[in-house]
């Protein structure tokens, strides 16, 4: 009689049983594999475990661990350390190799180098996976010369030139070795402080969400992706941060479906990679000027307070920072504007603003938060660092006739068409019956001073 060999799948941020190269490769080396999952202390010391992401976690997990059950298995969750967790459950089931994706942060490459030195001293080998979390593994295109790609464009033509690998399969069965101890998987109705509106995860809820979004949306994503009350774009995001969607298989549906909008939505999976391939060349752009500025931010406690609550004034802002709190989401324009008046016309450290979309956001994301934030604030790899970016003029643009901010803020909700940008411009009793504050600041007073530190003049758009 022969042994059955084992094997463990580690997930991380890939929660998903379609297009999974961990997966695929654990059931390939072994007889049976252990699709294990940690939940990680280190993450929840970290600062990055908060509700909004842990509810979303939460039905990954359940959806996950059904799925596996559909084909024979289940998901062991185990809780701690993960280099002891994953070290103690290969030591169980006697698995010679333990599958990973590949990851940037530096809290993920510290992980997966603690994680192949435990293995290796008991005799165990680390196998780690590329294109699972990207559609292109960072450092798969360089410019000569250089670690990574500085700018977009450039990074856009070679990557849309590289080759992806094909589309994997998920798998029919799934043999996990009998007797390992496991936590109930987590539900989300344990999670308390949770945003009252935040989208439902789990493989099974992206999959649906995109082919939705693909028979109909995605057709007019070109010209509607910037219309904030339009909300048609396709709120993937936490998806892809958890990997309850593969980046790979979305770009080759994508290109299969054709057409304008396909095209503008695979330009957007690719800058996500551009981000993942600058923060894996530099971990510690996380919390660092990518090219620093020596700024003398301002920090007013009152003023950051009124910008995370959405009572700056200006309405536009607002309403975007009232869609965060309520669903720990906002939309791409939102987060242009909101962030440009913090970094800019308030002066306020990036990091301020980043810490608070990270407290909150579903997709938060350290390669797509932390320099998304810098691109804002010029500190990053914006070709126009110095633009700042106007309300009113973004309004025109983006909201002509006010309803995304009426959707937002209820205090505003009976003033009509354009002027709900404008209430200072209210007749004086009308204004006094609207419980809104006045501006914080002036535009041109804000933009000027953020140019005048950076020794420029300027205009803002
Ligand atoms: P769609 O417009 O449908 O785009 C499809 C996918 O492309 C998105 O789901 C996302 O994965 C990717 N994508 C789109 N725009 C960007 C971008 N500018 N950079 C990187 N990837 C992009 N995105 C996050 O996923 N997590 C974050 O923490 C995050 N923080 C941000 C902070 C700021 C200040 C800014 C300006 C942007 C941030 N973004 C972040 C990028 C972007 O706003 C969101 O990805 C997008 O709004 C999500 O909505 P969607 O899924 O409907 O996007």
């Amino acid at each position: 009689m022969t042994t059955a060999t084992a094997s463990v799948a580690l997930f991380t941020a890939d929660l998903r049983l379609h297009d999974n190269p961990v997966l695929r490769a654990a059931l390939d080396s072994a007889d049976e594999v252990v699709p294990l999952f940690v939940l990680d202390t280190g993450v929840q010391s970290a600062g990055y475990d908060v509700p909004n992401r842990r509810a979303f976690l939460a039905d990954c997990l359940s959806d996950l661990d059904a799925g596996l059950r559909e084909r024979g298995g289940r998901l062991i969750v185990r809780r701690g350390d993960v280099a002891g967790e994953v070290c103690a459950v290969a030591s169980e089931c006697g698995a010679q190799q333990v599958h990973l994706a590949g990851d940037v942060s530096g809290y993920a490459q510290r992980r997966e180098e603690r994680l192949r030195r435990a293995l290796a001293a008991d005799g165990r080998r680390l196998c780690v996976h590329d294109a699972v979390v990207t559609a292109l593994p960072p450092g798969a295109v360089t410019p000569s010369g250089r670690d990574h790609f500085a700018v977009f464009t450039p990074y856009f033509r070679r990557w849309t030139g590289a080759g992806l690998r094909g589309v994997l399969h998920a798998p029919r069965t799934v043999r996990v070795p009998e007797g390992l101890a496991s936590l109930p998987v987590p539900a989300r109705t344990e999670v308390s402080g949770v945003s009252p509106a935040v989208a439902a995860g789990g493989e099974s809820e992206g999959r649906a969400r995109f082919d939705a979004w693909r028979a109909g949306p995605m057709k007019t994503y070109a010209d509607q992706h910037d219309d904030l009350a339009a909300d048609t774009t396709s709120r993937l995001s936490p998806h892809l941060h958890f990997g309850t969607l593969s980046a790979v298989e979305l770009v080759h549906k994508a290109r299969r479906t054709g057409g304008d909008g396909a095209d503008a939505f695979v330009r957007q999976l690719a800058w996500r990679d551009f981000h993942h391939q600058v923060l894996a060349a530099r971990p510690r752009a996380a919390h660092e000027d990518y090219r620093p500025r020596g700024d003398r931010w301002r920090h007013d406690e009152d003023e950051i307070a009124a910008w995370q609550q959405g009572r700056t004034g200006y309405p536009l802002v607002d309403a975007a920072m009232r869609q965060l709190l309520h669903e720990g989401w906002m939309h791409n324009r939102g987060r242009l504007l909101t962030a440009s008046f913090l970094t800019k016309t308030l002066y306020v450290d990036w990091r301020v603003g980043a810490r608070h979309f990270l407290d909150l956001l579903v997709d938060g994301d350290v390669a797509n938060n932390q320099l998304n934030w810098q691109w804002v604030a010029g500190t990053g790899n914006d070709t126009r660092p110095n633009r700042v970016l106007n309300p009113l003029t973004q309004a025109r643009r983006f909201d002509p006739d006010g309803t995304y901010v009426r959707r937002w803020l209820p205090e505003l909700a009976d003033v009509p068409g354009a002027s709900v940008h404008q209430p200072w411009k209210l007749p004086d009793r009308e204004r006094a019956r609207l419980d809104y504050p006045q501006p914080l600041v002036g535009l041109s007073a804000g933009a000027d001073r953020f140019l005048r530190a950076r020794g420029l003049e300027g205009r803002s758009d």
